[in-house]
């Protein structure tokens, strides 16, 4: 069983399912060399994925080209179905950084061959993820600073303001096909500057204000 912490009332969270977002950065969408989705594009991750900070990220064997995402993550606080947009973000208990870790050789084979990312997206340590922040301490989750450094050099930084759905369109719209849940996570998309990790790399991720997260790769 995998849980999360939210800070600072030190709640712990039962993490249920986790859910996904493609492309929900336009510059992200470009260097994947696609176009911007006219709606959410949405995955899911395996809770056997998930490591917090300070676990090493262990690439897999059968990857030759496995890639690092910062995202901002939300975590789900109160049941719902089809949650209308005026009432999606009361359904939010908090707000935390996440990567997204991904066999990108493998998923454009799956893309190829039309086949799911499950593999090249759900692998064990594939979802780092830190503590959330309680939504009340986050003033604007759409105008946070996300960055990442590879062994201390940057190679992602935006804001989540360029996000083309935001978290109200998300909830809203995940809630219309999966009934959401307490512990349900969504990752909300990475900005533009993904790239390759080898064994060594020290990648630190970080929202100033709501969690940073350190992991070495293996
Ligand atoms: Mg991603």
């Amino acid at each position: 069983m995998k849980t999360t912490t939210l800070l600072p009332v030190n709640k712990e969270f039962r993490i249920n399912n986790i859910f996904c977002v493609g492309k929900n950065y336009a510059d992200h969408a470009k260097e994947m060399g696609g176009d911007i989705p006219k709606e959410p594009i949405i995955f899911l991750k395996p809770t056997s994925a998930v490591i917090k900070s300070g676990t090493p990220i262990i690439l897999p064997a059968m990857s030759n080209n496995v890639h690092h995402e910062v995202e901002l993550t939300v975590l789900i606080g109160k049941h719902g179905k089809d949650i209308p947009l005026t009432e999606a973000m009361l359904h939010v208990a908090g707000y935390g950084v996440g990567l997204d870790m991904t066999m990108r050789d493998k998923q454009s084979e799956a893309k190829k061959g039309g086949n799911p990312w499950s593999i090249s997206k759900g692998f064990d340590t594939s979802a780092p993820l830190s503590s959330f922040m309680e939504a009340s301490k986050v003033p604007d989750p759409h105008n946070l600073e996300i960055r990442l450094t590879v062994n201390g050099k940057e190679r992602q930084h935006s804001n989540t303001k360029n996000m083309i759905f935001r978290i109200d369109v998300l909830i809203s719209f995940l809630s219309s096909i999966f009934t959401l849940e307490e512990g349900d996570i969504i990752y909300t998309g990475t900005p533009e500057g993904v790239a390759q990790v080898t064994a060594g790399d020290v990648l630190e991720a970080e929202i100033p204000g709501v969690g940073k997260i350190l992991h070495t790769v293996q």
